[in-house]
């Protein structure tokens, strides 16, 4: 993954010298210790969860069973790759999917992280696994956001709901279920209004709609190049509508990765999917563990 380019070669370096050293001090720890934790900073991941992720590293890698085994370099490696792992949440974090279908998944978040799109990506995931999603055009406020969808869901041969702009989301979410129960439609996802900033119309609005459908899952959609932006934003949302996960976007993309590594650990919010690029396919389940290694090497 491109933005974890820097971020990889200076862990890797770190480790280069860990493996090599045969036995470890104390000191080596430390200056390791150091390395890697300016190399977090580096890539912007938040500086509160930076100094915890060290203390816990620190606190088992300079232990009696580390320090004395034949390869202590490579359980630091490894105590690393497990912290880390953790980090972003552990295992996997499937869906919720409801006892009593249809599964309702309400995407949240602001204009331009790529809403639309991942509504469209998560529906096309799901259908290869065998579902019958229904796509629904709840955000009224932004005309092209309902074509966009209805042509992305044309492409896909997914159904879209849709009412036009003259109605209000919450009925429009509303009649989205009925239609889904009716037809048997499941998971319903709704795509719902952006703002550029976070704000209280654009809340209230959300939290509406959350109260008239019930949603089994509330997903914040957040685009990964806005940094720690993206970690302030969720955590926002977080407050206000209570998420039951993460979208991060635009994982393809240049920045640094500090949001990928903070969001769940600031916010407690699972990443549940990373967008990996503009396209339909490009949406992936997020694999903590896949991540890590990625990172570490
Ligand atoms: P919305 O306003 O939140 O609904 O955002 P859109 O779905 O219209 O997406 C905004 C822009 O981000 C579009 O140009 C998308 O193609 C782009 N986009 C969305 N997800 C990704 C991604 O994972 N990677 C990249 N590179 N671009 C993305």
């Amino acid at each position: 993954v491109a933005i974890f380019a820097s971020l990889a070669d200076k862990l890797q370096e770190t480790f280069k010298k860990l493996r090599g050293k045969g036995k470890l001090t104390e000191a080596d720890v430390t200056a390791a210790m150091r390395e890697i934790r300016l190399a977090l900073l580096e890539a912007d991941v938040n500086f509160k969860v930076v100094k915890d992720f060290i203390n816990r590293v620190k606190e088992r890698a300079v232990g009696q069973e580390v320090m004395q085994s034949l390869t202590p370099g490579q359980q630091v490696v490894k105590i690393v790759h497990e912290e880390l792992t953790a980090l972003m949440g552990g295992s996997e974090s499937k869906i919720n999917w409801a006892a009593q279908p249809p599964t309702i998944v309400m995407l949240v978040g602001l204009q331009g992280a790529g809403k639309t799109t991942t509504a469209a990506k998560l529906a096309r995931l799901l259908q290869n696994q065998g579902r019958r999603p229904l796509l629904v055009a709840a955000d009224v406020y932004r005309p092209a956001a309902i074509k966009q969808l209805q042509v992305l869901g044309e492409q896909l041969k997914v159904p879209v709901f849709s009412m036009g702009e003259g109605i209000s989301p919450v009925d429009i979410a509303r009649a989205a279920v009925e239609h889904a129960r009716k037809y048997g439609n499941n998971p319903v996802i709704l795509d719902t209004a952006g703002r550029l900033h976070i704000n209280e119309t654009m809340m209230a609005e959300l939290v509406a709609i959350k109260r008239a459908v019930d949603p089994h899952e509330i997903l914040l959609v957040v685009d990964a190049m806005t940094g720690q932006d993206a970690v302030q934003v969720a955590s926002n949302f977080n407050q206000q509508l209570g998420l039951t996960g993460v979208i991060l976007t635009k994982l393809d993309g240049d920045t640094r990765g500090g949001a990928a590594l903070s969001v769940r650990a600031v916010t407690g919010c699972p990443i549940k999917f990373i967008g990996m690029g503009e396209k339909t396919d490009a949406l992936e389940t997020f694999h903590p563990d896949r991540l890590a290694s990625r990172i570490l090497g």
